[in-house]
């Protein structure tokens, strides 16, 4: 079957970040094809994980897929502190005598933000606004790269690795059918060891917080790599909590000018017309500096400015997601410089170290703790989004009642639609076809 045939029928997409179907991603030829495995957000552990314990499929799918896109340089982006998956990695490498290079980087966030990887494996940073693409590579991640190879293979992505860990009793990486709901997640973690507590689902820096009365409702999606549970009150939930009129009144009125959150911004560093001290000036103006306040629309979220970065513990990062909203209901789009820029030359003295970012965020407990090894969750009722990524929900094939196996797909998107296909995850009957799932009872 045609490589980009058999990823649409698997329904793969983007294993994290924003979930871009994968059939749409490598159509084009590219010189270089990159797989990020820097991990770079504090206590994530499912790329590592998987470069451990899944390293043939995924040195032998990003052959496949180099091999599609006629790369002539295939990449693994990771840090140097990975020793284990290093050894493990170049060993397989040797063993099927393979083109794959490693790229070993140093332990700073946000080495796995996909512009940065670009700029320091490739040397070229992508125009502000622009995708890898503009620079002649495509960039992959470890789990969507081994959803890749089994696809290959005609195993359609029905389980995601998720990692449940924080104030739970014992951390755990699990095996999971996509559609189980995140309780279930988090009581196979032994529970949680404190009774105020909130989650993110993802990593601390770029998640997002998941109330204790939607744990129920809420389930894993082919996106979904972590579940960190921490106490109501710690400085990362609080900061992500704040009301969106607060943190605009402060960035109107609280603003220092210092411009630490410009000097520290990774985007900003290699060559991004980005200068959030600029976007929160305006703001403090009235908002009528349209021309500047647009330099939002190219901020990717990493939170350096609002959680590292600001003395004055404002919120330049929300204030840029704000603006993104308003400019998107007005239609307005990025049409800045596409040059390719260079980067400033005091950026490797302001990439910042896992180690003071993990201490500003009071995360020092968790860090290093032990996670158990992969544990299989058989889940017996299972709650499957239709929209589980950006792009078209897909439509279902099946009806209440309807006797399904696991890797049945049940619901479908056109070959050329912005969209994904999505297989049950479990056998089992169909309980429910609402509007935005599928329920599957795998007891009936
Ligand atoms: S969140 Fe802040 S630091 Fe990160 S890209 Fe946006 S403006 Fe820059
Ligand atoms: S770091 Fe904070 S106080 Fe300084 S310019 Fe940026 S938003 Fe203003």
């Amino acid at each position: 079957m045609n490589f980009l045939d058999a990823v649409y029928n698997a329904g793969v997409v983007g294993a994290g970040g924003a979930g871009f179907p994968t059939h749409l991603k490598m159509t084009k030829e590219v010189g270089t094809f990159i797989v990020n495995g820097a991990e770079c957000e504090p206590l994530l552990e499912v790329d590592k994980f998987l470069m451990r314990e899944k390293t043939y499929e995924l040195i032998k799918g990003m052959e496949i897929i180099a091999g599609n896109l006629k790369a002539a340089r295939v990449v693994l982006g990771l840090k140097k502190k990975y020793k284990v998956e290093i050894k493990k990695l170049s060993e397989t490498i040797k063993e099927l005598d393979s083109n794959v290079e490693l790229f070993l980087m140093d332990n700073f966030y946000p080495a796995g933000d996909e512009q940065i990887m670009v700029k320091d494996i490739t040397g070229k940073s992508i125009p502000a606004g622009g995708i890898p693409l503009d620079v002649d590579t495509v960039v992959s991640n470890v789990g969507t790269v081994i959803n890749v190879y089994e696809a290959i293979e005609e195993k359609p992505v029905t389980k995601k690795y998720v990692s449940v860990l924080g104030e739970v009793n014992n951390p755990v990486m699990l095996e999971v059918p996509i559609g189980t709901s995140f309780e279930e997640c988090i009581k196979r973690a032994g529970g949680v060891k404190i009774k105020n507590y909130a989650v993110i689902e993802g990593g601390p820096m770029m998640g997002k917080i998941v109330h204790r009365d939607e744990l129920a409702e809420k389930a894993v999606i082919k996106t979904t790599g972590a579940l960190i549970i921490l106490p109501e009150d710690h400085y990362v939930i609080k900061r992500k909590e704040r009301p969106e009129a607060h943190i605009l009144n402060e960035s109107r009125a609280a603003c220092i000018q210092c411009r630490m959150c410009t000097d520290m911004c990774p985007r900003y560093l290699i060559g991004h017309k980005l200068r959030p001290h600029r976007v929160m000036r305006a703001m403090g103006m009235g908002e009528q500096d349209e021309e500047i306040l647009k330099e939002a629309l190219i901020c990717c979220e990493c939170n350096v400015c609002e959680l590292f970065a600001c003395p004055m513990g404002i919120s330049p990062k929300s204030t840029n997601t704000y603006l993104k909203g308003v400019f998107r209901e007005k239609g307005v789009r990025y049409d800045g410089n596409k040059e390719i820029p260079s980067e400033h030359e005091m950026r490797d003295y302001r990439k910042i170290p896992v180690n003071r970012l993990i201490a500003r965020l009071n995360l020092s407990r968790y860090y290093n703790n032990k996670v158990a090894d992969l544990q299989e969750l058989k889940a017996d009722k299972v709650k499957i989004f239709l929209s589980q990524h950006i792009g078209k929900p897909a439509v279902p094939l099946v009806k209440e009642g309807d006797r399904v196996i696991e890797g049945q797909r049940i619901a479908e998107v056109g070959r050329e639609e912005f969209g994904a296909n999505i297989h049950a995850s479990i056998n089992g009957v169909v309980t429910k076809v609402e509007k935005s799932y599928i329920e599957i009872d795998g007891m009936v």
